[in-house]
């Protein structure tokens, strides 16, 4: 950490400021400018608030330059992670295609998605059988039976599958029936939720909060890790701005700014980061160009009927097409699909 007195900070401010980063476990390290003074602080604990030292006399600012979260930092693993499932690998030079509808309906329904995502080329159904929605009124997912209709499209035709796990009773019956356990924006937060998915042993696609900073996100990340599941994804999905003209704002940015932070892989939605069907495709493709490792795209054979999502869901043909432009842009950054 780095205390920067003010100008006319007293000797007394000064000492004091030293003596209680001292008293935490701190080396203090002072040095004075003609101006100002500035303290570094080395060693301490991490997870120290720099805000108690804003807060003394004398003090312009405090900031933390390690990073609080151990496990998540690209220091761990400065080579990056290979979140490596059935044959399918998240963070290496393949890029990653996701893509399904936003809930599981039918039987039909599941099994025609099915045929389109591994017919495009895509290696992993998505489908989600517990369903955040925003009003109590909305579908909610159809639960077991609807993880049972989505385990056998996906195995049907050679794909993985992943689906959302809203709460940690839930956690077992994922486990039977995914590949991947998807946390949803909304639960991005829910830290006893997090602790339960560091004991399990199956990967988990973590979504950054619709108000949450890249920061909080690798924290989250970090609740994951420490129980001992390293097999982490994270995942772009847009964030609630004061722009109107889409449904979230999909921070693109974090996609080059998590790799650079974190060895985790990084995919990005944007079917939650728009929220409407015609700008899909553009951010998808800017999402790979910003290096992405992958991709999850809402797709259902009828989206204008889809029971949740369907103004941001594609149609088949518009999936069709997006997979080879895909291709084009992976190739372009020296990727593949
Ligand atoms: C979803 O993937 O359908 C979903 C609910 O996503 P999010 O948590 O990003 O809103
Ligand atoms: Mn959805």
């Amino acid at each position: 950490m780095l205390v920067v007195m003010q100008q006319d900070a007293t000797e007394a401010q000064i000492q004091n400021v030293i003596d209680r980063l001292i008293g935490l476990g701190f080396n203090a390290h002072r040095s004075t400018g003609v101006i100002q003074t500035v303290i570094g602080a080395v060693g301490g604990r991490v997870d120290l608030d720099a805000a108690l030292f804003q807060i003394m006399d004398g003090v312009q600012d405090a900031k933390r330059i390690t990073s609080p979260y151990k496990l998540a930092t690209r220091n761990f693993r400065p080579g990056g992670t290979i979140v490596s499932v059935g044959g399918v690998e998240f963070g290496g030079p393949r890029v990653v295609v996701m893509a399904g509808p936003c809930s599981i309906e039918n039987v039909d329904q599941i099994e025609r998605a099915a045929d389109v995502v591994a017919d495009a080329g895509a290696r992993v159904i998505r489908g989600g059988a517990f369903k955040p929605r925003s009003s109590p009124y909305s579908f909610q997912g159809l639960g077991e039976e609807g993880l049972k209709m989505l385990r056998a499209a996906a195995t049907r035709r050679g794909l993985l599958a992943i689906s959302e796990v809203m709460e940690i009773a839930q956690i077992p019956m994922l486990c039977e029936y995914a590949d991947i356990l998807q946390v949803g924006a909304r639960n991005m937060q829910n830290y006893n939720l997090l602790r339960e998915l560091g004991k399990a042993r199956k990967p988990v696609l973590l979504k950054r909060g619709i108000a949450a900073t890249i920061e909080e996100l690798l924290l989250s990340a970090e609740y994951i890790l420490s129980g001992g599941n390293y097999d982490v994804i994270l995942c772009e999905r847009g964030i609630r701005t004061f722009e109107t003209h889409t449904r979230n704002t999909m921070d693109i940015s974090a996609i080059p700014v998590v790799k650079k932070l974190s060895h985790l892989p990084m995919v990005g939605d944007p079917s939650h980061g728009v929220g409407l069907r015609d700008k899909v495709a553009p951010m998808a493709r800017a999402a790979v160009a910003a290096g992405a490792d992958g991709v999850l795209i809402e797709v259902h054979h009828d989206p204008d009927h889809a029971f949740s999502d369907g103004a941001q869901t594609l149609n088949p043909s518009q999936f069709q097409e997006l997979m080879s432009e895909l291709r084009l842009i992976a190739a372009a950054v020296g990727r593949s699909i």
